[in-house]
This record gives structure tokens, C-alpha cells and sequence, in this order.
């Protein structure tokens, strides 16, 4: 679900932080420059520990580990995360993953996905109104450009006097790989 372009974005925060820093440097800035041509394409090359600490919260483990699990494994349900990060803390509990993926998806470094059929699922690439296009035989789940670039991508023909902030995209189809399995057992 393309919902945070309507939430605050953390990247406008950064962007802040970046602004009230004096540049000096010229590197710096070449730097910056590319930090936010980055951000712009939905991903940060800051650290984690930065971003976490640029949107008001606290920097802890669980939030570094889930944060990390999300990017290696994109699209990843609470329960996948939870498999991942207890490779790194064995003692964390189901509740304290959902606590953190809900704080972190709250303060914009997490994108939460809501798809038919299918627990939540969450990523870490936040800012570039992306779509999904989604196998509907075996679950498969891509990252889909936004055509336009930014919310909403699509212009309601009634928007019923509402301000629109958000077209949610999913497009569905066969998977290239479920679509030969077909053509296969379709073989006399
Ligand atoms: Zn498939
Ligand atoms: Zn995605």
C-alpha cells in the first residue's frame, strides 16, 4: 500500500538535518548531492543508526535488525522477519517485532504492504511511491517503477471532493516461471 506519501517523510527530516549543517566542503556536497538523488529513488546510502536517530527515535538492536532483514529480503511478512532477526537475537519475541515494525513503519523508514490474501508485509524502500506486481499463483512479488514518479501516480475521473494523496497499485498476473510450469503440464 502506497501510504507513505501521506505520512510525514523521513527523507524531508534529512533533508532538514542536511540544510541547517553548514556545507563547507565541497566532497560534502557532491556527497549529499548523491544522498539525495538516492533518496529520491526511494533509498538512503545513510546509515541505518542515522536514519533512525533523524526521524526521533531511539537507535536499538531490534530496530537494526529488523531494518537490515527488511533490506536484505524485501517484501518480507512479521513472521519471515522474525525467523531472520533471531538468527542475531535468539531471545527476541514475536511482540517485540511487531512493536518495532509498527514504530518504524510510523516514522516512514518502513513501507507496510497490504495484498489480498496475504499477511502484511513490509520494506524498506519508502520513498519513491513504487508499485507491486504480484503472481497470483505462487505469491511472487516484484518492484513495479511508478510511472510518474510521485502520489498519486493516477487521477481519479470523481474524487468526491477529497484531496487525493495516494493511488494504491497492485498489478497481478502469471509469473514467467509459473506460466511455463502451466505449459508444461498442459503438454500431452
Ligand atoms: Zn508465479
Ligand atoms: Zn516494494
Amino acid at each position: 500500500m502506497c501510504t507513505t506519501g501521506a505520512a510525514s517523510n523521513p527523507f524531508d527530516e534529512l533533508l532538514k538535518i542536511w540544510q541547517s549543517e553548514a556545507m563547507t566542503s565541497t566532497t560534502r556536497s557532491a556527497e549529499l548531492r548523491e544522498q539525495e538523488n538516492a533518496a529520491h529513488a526511494g533509498v538512503s546510502t545513510l546509515p541505518w543508526a542515522t536514519r533512525i536517530r533523524a526521524v526521533g527515535l531511539r537507535v536499538t538492536k531490534p530496530r537494526l535488525a529488523v531494518l537490515d532483514a527488511l533490506e536484505n529480503a524485501p517484501h518480507a511478512t512479521a513472521d519471515e522477519v522474525l525467523a531472520t532477526v533471531r538468527q542475531v537475537l535468539p531471545e527476541i519475541t514475536v511482540q517485540s517485532i511487531y512493536m518495532v515494525l509498527h514504530s518504524l513503519t510510523d516514522a516512514g523508514l518502513l513501507r507496510q504492504l497490504d495484498l489480498a490474501q496475504s499477511p502484511a508485509r513490509y520494506e524498506t524502500r519508502v520513498a519513491d511511491n513504487h508499485h507491486h506486481a504480484v503472481c497470483t499463483v505462487c505469491g511472487r512479488i516484484e518492484d513495479v517503477n511508478c510511472a510518474v514518479g510521485h502520489a498519486p501516480c493516477l487521477t481519479p475521473t470523481e474524487p468526491h471532493g477529497m484531496a487525493i494523496h495516494v493511488a494504491d497499485v497492485v498489478y497481478q498476473g502469471v509469473c514467467t516461471n509459473c506460466l511455463a510450469d502451466y505449459t508444461d503440464s498442459a503438454m500431452p
